[in-house]
């Protein structure tokens, strides 16, 4: 159990600036009604646990945006941080009211939000979301990894979703705000990472299906470590899914909706239950080419050259996918996208897995149709390992950021 005391001290002028607005925006209180609830601060300032009450009234919301700080001290136990949602101070919510095009949002304390059971979101699925992180770097730095790439993938997928997306700006200073009012949580140089999920979803009130009236935009953060209980570099046993698909033609698998998610489930657990850390899908058409795992894009090594599913609208255009290409390219690999049949991956020398939870995770195994085909016994395979290293040293900071990938907060 992890417990945290804050300190007392005057917020800082930043998150006073916020809450004034927040005060003489006017929008108190429909912003409040339609999206969040404030937690409650005993007058120590410490998070009552299990004791969450909604405020409901503007000025209860602003005297809780303004009693806490953004320093607060964690008692985290860093090195066994895992996968898991944890509460934290801050977050950031706008709102937006459907043919508009107007964001309006604050920093707000974290904690459970309030919707019309009717919202679209809810009854409808009508939803995307991200997921991006921010890094400590030995001399303390906090850095971001390319977080206009997902800025551009949210506006790409609320199109498709018939939602109005938050301009890139909003979008950048948005999770800014959100990581520097957590720094605390932010876990220390090489024990892990702040997982960012920006989420836009469709709050106002529909009954007949047609797009959200009202959107909402927040953006939360948990500090994280290794995706896979195993730890980061113990590979993977993937079991090759043939009967259930996670996408298909004309459907929405290229986007990051939430409504791609609950369906893997199924399949996900049922693989977990027989040993397997997680899914490998294959085509909805013939059945036959590899897409991706539930939650990361995958790739295969052949000698010198690595290829990779293409995109055609079933695969999600992951932004660490996009990012190994271009490593490995620079490393003299000849790195292709195009179509990879069940076959092409089986007689891979090394294959491996990529995502922002995921960072670069080889696999172990492969099993489909009953066979087990293992790649480098035990261990990681080289080409993974050296990209994995690669990409972590410039998402901290330990190499230079040529490639102009992060931004630098604080
Ligand atoms: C998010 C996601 C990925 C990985 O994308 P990154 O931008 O690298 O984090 C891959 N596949 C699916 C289905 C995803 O949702």
């Amino acid at each position: 159990m992890e417990t945290r005391a804050h300190q007392s001290q005057m917020p800082s002028e930043r998150l006073r600036l916020k809450s004034s607005r927040l005060l003489i925006s006017g929008q108190g209180a429909s912003e409040l009604r339609s999206c969040l609830q404030a937690l409650p601060w005993n007058q120590e300032g410490t998070r009552l646990q299990g004791a969450r009450a909604d405020i409901r009234t503007p000025a209860a919301a602003a005297s809780a945006v303004a009693a806490p700080t953004s320093k607060s001290t964690v008692d985290i136990d860093w090195d066994n941080i895992g996968f898991g949602i944890r509460d934290t101070d801050y977050m950031y919510v706008a709102t937006c009211q459907l043919g508009t095009e107007e964001w309006r949002g604050s920093l707000r304390p974290f904690g459970n939000m309030t919707m019309s059971p009717s919202a679209a979101v809810l009854n409808y699925g009508q939803g995307v979301f991200e997921g991006l992180k921010a890094s400590r770097t030995a001399d303390g730095r906090i850095l971001l990894f390319r977080p206009e790439e997902n800025a551009a993938r949210m506006t790409y997928g609320a199109g498709r979703m018939s939602m109005p997306a938050p301009p890139k700006d909003l979008f950048l200073d948005a999770v800014k705000q959100t990581v520097l009012a957590n720094e605390a949580w932010i876990p220390p140089y090489g024990k892990g990472s702040l997982y960012i999920r920006p989420l836009l979803i469709g709050t106002g009130a529909v009954l007949g299906l047609a797009p959200a009236p009202e959107f909402t935009f927040l953006v939360f953060v948990s500090p994280v470590g290794s995706y896979f209980k195993t730890g980061q570099m113990s590979p993977l046993d993937l079991y090759v899914e043939e009967v259930f698909k996670r996408a298909s033609p004309g459907g929405s698998g290229g986007v990051k909706t939430i409504s791609n998610y609950a369906p893997v489930l199924m399949t996900q657990l049922n693989a977990k239950k027989q040993g397997f850390a997680d899914v490998i899908y294959l085509d909805a058409v013939e059945n036959k080419y590899v897409e991706e795992v539930s939650s990361c894009n995958i790739f295969v090594v052949k000698g010198k050259t690595i290829v990779t599913p293409e995109l055609k609208g079933t695969i999600l255009p992951g932004i660490t996918r996009k990012s190994v290409m271009e490593l490995a390219r620079s490393k003299g690999f000849d790195v292709s996208e195009e179509r990879v049949s069940i076959e092409d991956l089986l007689a891979g020398d090394e294959v491996f897995c990529t995502g922002t939870a995921v960072v670069i995770s080889a696999v172990g195994s492969v099993t489909y149709q009953g066979k087990k085909r293992e790649y480098h016994t035990g261990q990681p395979g080289p080409v993974a390992q050296d990209l994995y290293k690669t990409l972590t040293d410039l998402q901290t900071g330990r190499s230079p950021d040529t490639l102009g990938w992060t931004i630098q907060l604080s």
